[in-house]
């Protein structure tokens, strides 16, 4: 029995550019082959584009409206292609929506793909995203890789911040309950920087989705410094607001240390106030302490991921005070051995093959190459960077390095979400303090 998804979205490149491999001829005739006899099943949308070149196949066809369609059987029970997978090779093909009816399925399922589906935009948006980034870019012909060989090899951070959420949305109903009380973030954005602009927007999208109210304050880009000292000491004071995040970059006449001591120790969801950083460092935390967010994603990730951090040797490329720093503060206080190294580094290469886990906050793609691995490391992946391409990626090479014997946090959907999770972590602990002196 073999299920496949191939991995494309079909519709988009029809008809349009001409990128995707369907409109390759030996690619569509090899798959032609590859599935002669056999079920195919796909959206409505796709079998318009493709299916109808797929004669004499049993196709099923995912509809909502359940319209029927001349050769083929039209449904939207998952259960008639998953008995019939218990019995038979069935060849499912999918954009979008394929992908999610049958992300429950992926475990147990034989995933294919296509040379150069990595070109198409909508499977990028896709949580099963390593589809693309396990590209094969070089490969001229039909390739299977199975999921399961690299499934173990990503640590996707998905399963870690949908455990972190229920376990948040549940904590904080409870307190909410007892207290009438709601949570809320306040975000301060000065200046419309188009990242920024994104990373506000994602706050606010996962602080509605934990049910945490999230007010975005825009300023703008020519306050002074003491306008905007004022306005955070007016949120210090105010007793309903919990938590207080100052999106960086900040322009260049605000001096950031001024900023983040004003803002209150005690409402510091990113964790920059000395006094927390003094906390970190000096071991004076507990489970109600604010720790940065990356950092803390970080060890949780690999916490979820059962990698034992005591005695180990972790090397971190990186020495800034949001993400190096506090990381290594954490490693040490979970009995790892810790180097951090920077770009004035010798032998950084020799450093990092010698190390059990790698951390990579350097911010250039393909930084971390097959020179800096050995078999059986651990590699955290926390860069944020846009390849030739345009794509959003880390400083791992991730494409070659998937293959070797190690483990790695992609990117995207690895630490980025980690990141953002923990801020409502941090925020909830803000809350909940503020609450126990009430
Ligand atoms: P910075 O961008 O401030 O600094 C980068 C660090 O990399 C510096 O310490 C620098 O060394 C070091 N570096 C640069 N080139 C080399 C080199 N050739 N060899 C060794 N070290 C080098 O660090 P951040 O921590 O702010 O950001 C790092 C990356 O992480 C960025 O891509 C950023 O976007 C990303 N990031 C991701 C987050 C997430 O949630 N995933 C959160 C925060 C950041 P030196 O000090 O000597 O200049």
């Amino acid at each position: 029995m073999l299920k496949m998804i191939v991995c494309t979205d079909a519709n988009n490149g029809i008809g349009k550019d001409n990128k995707l491999p369907w409109n390759i001829k030996s690619e569509m005739e090899h798959f032609k082959s590859t599935t002669s006899g056999h079920t195919v099943v796909m959206g409505r949308k796709t079998f318009e584009s493709i299916g109808r070149l797929l004669p004499n196949r049993k196709n099923i066809i995912f509809s909502n409206t359940l319209q029927q369609i001349e050769g083929a059987t039209v449904t939207n029970d998952i259960n008639i292609v998953l008995n019939l997978a218990k019995n038979e090779d069935v060849f499912i093909i999918g954009g979008k929506a394929i992908y999610k009816l049958f992300e429950p399925y992926y475990d147990e399922l034989l995933i294919s793909r296509l040379p150069n589906s990595y070109e198409c935009d909508t499977t990028l948006n896709l949580n099963m995203n390593f589809f693309n980034l396990i590209n094969t870019k070089d490969c001229n012909e039909f390739k299977i890789e199975t999921y399961s060989s690299y499934k173990d090899k990503i640590l996707f951070s998905k399963p870690c911040v949908d455990s972190l959420k229920s376990k948040m949305i549940a904590e904080k109903e409870q307190l909410e309950h007892k207290y009438h009380i709601k949570p809320k973030l306040a975000i301060i954005q000065v200046g419309n920087d188009y990242g920024s602009s994104v990373y506000v927007n994602n706050k606010s999208k996962l602080g509605k989705e934990l049910g945490i109210d999230v007010d975005l304050i825009k300023l703008e880009d020519t306050i002074t410094q003491t306008d905007l000292v004022n306005k955070i000491q007016e949120l210090n004071k105010d007793q309903n607001v919990h938590g207080i995040l100052i999106q960086k970059p900040l322009p260049k006449h605000i001096d950031e240390h001024v900023i983040n001591l004003t803002v209150s120790p005690n409402k510091d969801t990113d964790c920059f106030h000395p006094l927390n950083v003094g906390n970190l460092w000096t071991g004076n935390i507990n489970d109600n302490s604010l720790i940065p967010c990356t950092p803390y994603g970080v060890i949780k990730l690999l916490q979820f991921y059962g990698v034992e951090l005591e005695s180990k040797d972790v090397v971190i490329i990186g020495r800034s005070n949001i993400v190096a720093k506090p990381l290594a503060a954490l490693m040490l206080l979970n009995n790892a051995t810790v180097k951090i190294t920077h770009s004035k580094t010798k032998d950084l290469a020799e450093k990092c093959k010698k190390a059990d886990i790698i951390v990579s906050a350097v911010g250039k793609a393909n930084f971390i190459n097959e020179s800096f691995v050995k078999d059986g490391q651990i590699i955290v992946d926390v860069g944020i960077n846009r390849n030739e391409a345009g794509k959003v990626c880390g400083d791992v090479d991730f494409n070659n390095l998937i293959k070797k014997d190690l483990k790695i946090t992609p990117v995207p959907f690895g630490i980025g979400p980690m990141t953002l999770i923990m801020l409502f972590h941090n925020l909830l602990i803000c809350y909940k303090n503020a609450l126990s002196n009430h």
